[in-house]
């Protein structure tokens, strides 16, 4: 059996053995026995199987479905600079996180359905054109993250409705103001709100990143890390966590 993922989850076990966690194109996550994948040893090898490494992996046997052994293994692609610059890296670690509290665990390729494939482009986008970013010198943080957590939230069909009132109807688009409540993912009129922040840019905003293609990030520009905040924020909150629950998130929203 051949599989192809990214790398998203890492443990070191006995001397020299891991366990990992790809995110297959199935959008699935699969755990792998992978013998002497530390690297090291006598001869220094370098090991494949980093954060973000995009690996093909043949197993040895398909016995057990819960913990499968790596047998071969080829690297597809690799990250060059996001491991030199320390936002980026929290933010490659902060969408593993996000992605492991809702992907669905891989149990048998039979029964492998392709409706979570959005999520796999939506990640290996991110990691992908955050990269080419950095060694481009045109990376801004907060755009790569309100980008992701905008495509992220549209795959997993909870976008808010930027169009109407969640109360009473009205149109948003016409309106000078709008306010948004991360709790519940909707944007309010003014008439059925006290809240004073106008966050008529944050709902444009939304609109145009779902529209954005990855390659042009560029074009999200204007948002914050408080948009992206309330984006995890209404992602938590959809999945009954905390974002505290989250360990890079506090690394990156100070
Ligand atoms: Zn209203």
């Amino acid at each position: 059996m051949v599989f192809e993922g990214i790398l998203v989850h890492r443990i070191s076990y006995k001397e020299r053995d891991l366990i990992v966690k790809l995110l297959l194109r199935s959008g699935h996550v699969g755990s792998f026995y992978v013998y002497g994948g530390q690297g090291g040893g006598k001869k220094q090898k370098p090991t494949s199987f980093e954060l973000g490494n995009m690996l093909r992996i043949h197993l040895k046997d398909k016995k057990s479905t819960e913990l499968m052994v790596v047998n071969e293994h080829t690297k597809i692609w690799t990250p060059q600079h996001t491991r030199y610059n320390i936002q980026a890296f929290y933010l490659t670690c902060l969408y593993f996180e996000i992605l492991q509290k809702f992907a669905t665990p891989f149990q048998n390729s039979e029964f492998v359905t392709d409706e979570n494939e959005g999520i796999f482009s939506v990640v290996s986008n991110a990691l992908f054109y955050m990269d080419e970013s950095l060694g481009k010198k045109d990376f801004v943080p907060e755009q790569h993250l309100s980008l992701f957590m905008i495509k992220l939230l549209f795959h997993l069909g909870i976008m808010p409705d930027t169009d109407n009132c969640s109360y009473c109807h009205t149109e948003l688009l016409n309106l000078e103001s709008v306010s948004f409540m991360p709790a519940n993912g909707q944007f309010v009129c003014p008439q059925c709100t006290v809240s004073v922040e106008n966050e008529k840019g944050f709902l444009l905003r939304i609109k145009k990143g779902y529209q954005t293609r990855y390659q042009d990030y560029l074009d999200l520009f204007g948002t914050t890390f408080r948009e992206g905040d309330k984006l995890i924020q209404f992602f938590c909150h959809h999945f009954h966590l905390k974002p505290v629950e989250l360990k890079t998130y506090s690394l990156l929203l100070k």
